[in-house]
């Protein structure tokens, strides 16, 4: 019988004391790892010393290892019968091609279990005190690329999102901002609509810049904002300022 096994994990969204105790169990007792570029190195730590690590990160714009090449390592230390974590930022399911790796794994006839994360945006939202839902002001969200698989905007419907969901998060837009924003406010979605840009959310490098939708572009440019970031879109990122104010009076009345 076969002890082929890999376990797809999420790391969480940066900050390490946000991925779940089963992914931490499985990264501690490892014997192979192999990582994407958004996990925290302070994750790879709780690794064991002798466990192998592998980098299969890809920089924007850069691939440094294939997919079908993870794919085939994937397979060969699980053929050779070693505890192999596959190790993904956010929620492997969640723009992590995690869906991609289970289907390699399957068709090799090897087992594999699937331990979800917390995907950027909900750790994002947490963070940075923007609810994604919020009685009265938005009852859905969507989470969709900026990005699509060539490269260029994505092909999702905007026309459908400026209207059909309230708060929007979309993952792997920077570099495509400007279309995205023309896009929405060609279709008809407000240009005061409040919006916020999101870099490196959840850890200690954490950036909020916050505006409306028709300053998205400018404020990227003006703030040089970088990847990692998300885009949130929609009234909820007003609870936000309520809630800075109000701490910030909080906080007023403790020391005066
Ligand atoms: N599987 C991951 C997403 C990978 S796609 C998840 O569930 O979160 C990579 C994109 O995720 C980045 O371009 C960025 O848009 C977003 N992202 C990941 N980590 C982030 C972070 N800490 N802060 C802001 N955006 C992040």
């Amino acid at each position: 019988m076969s002890t082929s096994f890999v376990s797809i994990i999420g790391a969480g969204p940066g900050d390490p004391e946000l991925i779940t105790v089963k992914a931490l169990k499985r990264i501690q007792t490892a014997d192979v790892i192999l990582y994407d570029r958004l996990v925290n190195d302070q994750l790879l730590a709780e690794a064991r010393e002798d466990a192998l690590r592998i980098y299969c990160g890809k920089a924007p714009g850069l691939h440094s290892m294939s997919q079908e090449m993870i794919g085939r390592m994937l397979i060969t230390h699980a053929a050779e019968g070693k505890r192999v974590v596959r190790l993904k930022g956010g929620d492997p399911f969640i723009f992590g091609r995690g869906g991609e790796e289970a289907l390699v794994l399957a068709q090799a006839g090897i087992a594999f279990e699937v331990i979800p994360g917390i995907t950027s945006a909900v750790g994002t939202s947490a963070s940075t005190l923007i609810p994604l839902t919020h009685r009265g002001l938005a009852s859905s969200f969507a989470c969709v690329t900026g990005t699509g698989s060539d490269g260029n905007v994505s092909s999702v419907r905007w026309d459908l999102l400026a209207h059909s969901v309230d708060t929007l998060v979309i993952y792997m837009g920077i570099s495509q901002l400007s279309d995205i924003q023309r896009e929405l406010l060609r279709h008809g979605k407000h240009s005061s609509t409040p919006a916020a840009l999101v870099e490196r959310g959840t850890t200690s490098q954490e950036r909020i810049i916050a505006g409306t939708l028709a300053e998205l572009q400018s404020l990227a440019v003006s703030e040089s904002v970088n990847n990692p970031a998300l885009i949130i879109i929609g009234e909820a990122v007003r609870v936000r300022e309520q809630l800075v104010q109000l701490q910030r009076a909080a906080d007023a009345s403790m020391t005066g």
